[in-house]
């Protein structure tokens, strides 16, 4: 019973320098261990077809399915500031495109599949630990309600990859609304292929931004919506003590998608600086550097678009400037109304943005944990029955009580009544995040044991972040001083 994809290529279109045509490399033993079955359906994709021995063979990439057109794509990027003229798909097949239900149009990549043309000094391939990784970070954002590439499938190759030690291997199958990057443009910009940036603009635009067709200036309209994305995106981060990691160019989604889950992590203690990444040694990706950093990225975009934007390079210039401005003011919006929902004074005089800004800045002193303080405080603005267990959370719990006054009083001002209130708060503050240690401890029960069962039992908890039952209790909470994950490795 094979499954049947409604396969409609349009990055095949493009000319051939944007990609290297080949098929993903077969696999020894494939064997599916997840399957997003709500997914699948999304996508008009047989749950029980792909679950069939001819579907994991597709989701291993040992058998092509028809209608697709396999393929790594070209793309450049700014690595950790360094410019990087050729990266590409280095262990990733795009298989190809499909409409999902809403008629959106969805890629369907194969990620660990084996050596390409732009694999450089790599193997091709991925470990178990990284795709269940992402399999359960990406899943969690899209339940989060934050922008995202999707986990389709996990399967296991039977074969090994070895990076310090032999590892067991995996393919994930990546859903994406699509794969072009900052650095797809870079990489044409780079060549002085100016041609391929105004076929690959023109592709965008169709795919993430077609009202911009219309507009008196297609590509600044364009450049404007992929900053209000980033914008965006960023914004959905902070508010969930997401730490993206690995920020490069390359990671920058033009449809405002979060993509490549290496090194991230979710924040335990509120700390701006938060670092996880092991190859981040200069913090350059920490927690609060993240608004700066996609900004950054998305001046390396305008420069390759410079040619598009104006006849001459000092109009196009002004124009990029004005557009890349509109990141702060469509950022400071997000954050205010995203930070003053977290305390149930949504939409926020800027009094009250102050008052959340206080509350974050006790947090950082007093060692807070960002996710259980906030659901905390839902609790406590239903009554000061739940103020106990917020003050447990901080050091020092005289920095919390020496703030809830003021707070109390903005609320008092307010009509709502207070159930009504926490539950509203509550639609904001999620309970369960995929925390590091929970995530680690998932991962080597799967690898070193063959066991799946944390796996399914972090993944059922994460897929409702918004609700507390109580087998979700342990996933809410901080790790214990001995269960502390410090590093993250991609
Ligand atoms: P990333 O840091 O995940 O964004 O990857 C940066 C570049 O390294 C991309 O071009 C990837 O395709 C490539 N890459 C990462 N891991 C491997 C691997 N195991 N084999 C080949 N290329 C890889
Ligand atoms: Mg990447
Ligand atoms: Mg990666």
């Amino acid at each position: 019973m094979a499954p049947r994809f409604a396969f409609d290529n349009s990055y095949a279109r493009l000319p051939p320098r944007f990609y290297a045509r080949l098929d993903p490399i077969p696999v020894a033993a494939p064997r599916l261990l997840r399957l997003n079955l709500p997914l699948a359906e999304q996508l008009g994709l047989d749950p029980a077809a792909l679950a069939s021995a001819e579907g994991v063979a597709i989701l291993a990439g040992n058998h092509i399915p028809d209608g697709a057109e396999p393929m790594a794509l070209a793309y450049a990027g700014h690595q950790f500031g360094h410019f990087v003229p050729q990266l590409g798909d280095g262990r990733a097949i795009l298989l190809g495109e499909v409409r999902d239900r809403d008629g959106r149009r969805r890629d369907i990549q194969l990620k660990g599949s084996g050596r390409t043309p732009f694999s450089r000094g790599g193997d091709g391939r991925a470990a178990l630990g990284p795709v269940l990784r992402e399999y359960i970070v990406s899943e969690a954002m899209a339940a989060l309600g934050v922008p995202t590439t999707r986990s389709l499938a996990a399967v296991a190759t039977g074969e090994s990859v070895f990076r310090e030690t032999a590892l067991p291997g995996a393919v994930l199958t990546r859903v994406a609304a699509s794969h072009i990057r900052v650095g797809s443009f870079q990489y044409f910009a780079a060549r002085g292929d100016a041609e391929a940036v105004r076929l690959l603009a023109d592709h965008a635009i169709a795919r993430h931004d077609p009202a911009a067709a219309t507009a008196d200036n297609p590509y600044r309209a364009f450049f404007e919506g992929v900053v209000r994305r980033q914008a965006t995106l960023v914004a959905h981060w902070l508010r969930i003590g997401f730490i993206h990691g690995v920020m490069n160019t390359d990671n920058c989604s033009i449809s405002g998608e979060t993509i490549d889950y290496g090194p991230c992590a979710f924040m335990d203690a509120y700390d701006p600086a938060t670092v996880f990444s092991s190859i981040d040694s200069f913090g350059r990706y920490a927690y609060g550097n993240q608004p700066r950093i996609a900004q950054w990225n998305l001046a390396r975009l305008a420069e390759t678009l410079l040619p598009l934007l104006a006849e001459t390079e000092e109009a196009a210039v002004e124009v990029a400037q004005a557009a890349l401005s509109g990141f702060a003011t469509q950022f400071e919006a997000e954050q205010r109304l995203g930070l003053t929902q977290k305390i149930g004074l949504p939409g926020g005089e800027p009094d009250e943005l102050e008052l959340v800004q206080a509350l974050l800045h006790r947090m950082a002193q007093n060692g807070a944990d960002f996710t259980l303080t906030f659901r905390r405080l839902c609790d406590a603005a239903a009554g000061p029955e739940g103020d106990a267990a917020l003050r447990a959370l901080f050091r020092d719990p005289a920095a919390i009580d020496s703030w809830m006054p003021a707070w109390r009083a903005r609320l008092a001002l307010r009509p709502d009544a207070p159930e009504a209130r926490a539950a509203s708060m509550r639609a904001a503050n999620p309970a369960v995040i995929p925390r590091n240690h929970q995530v680690e401890a998932a991962i080597a029960a799967a690898v070193e044991r063959e066991d799946l069962a944390p796996f399914e039992a972090l993944l059922a908890a994460v897929a409702h972040p918004f609700e507390e039952r109580p087998e979700m209790q342990r996933f809410m909470q901080p790790p214990r001083e001995e269960e502390r994950v410090l590093q993250t490795f991609c």
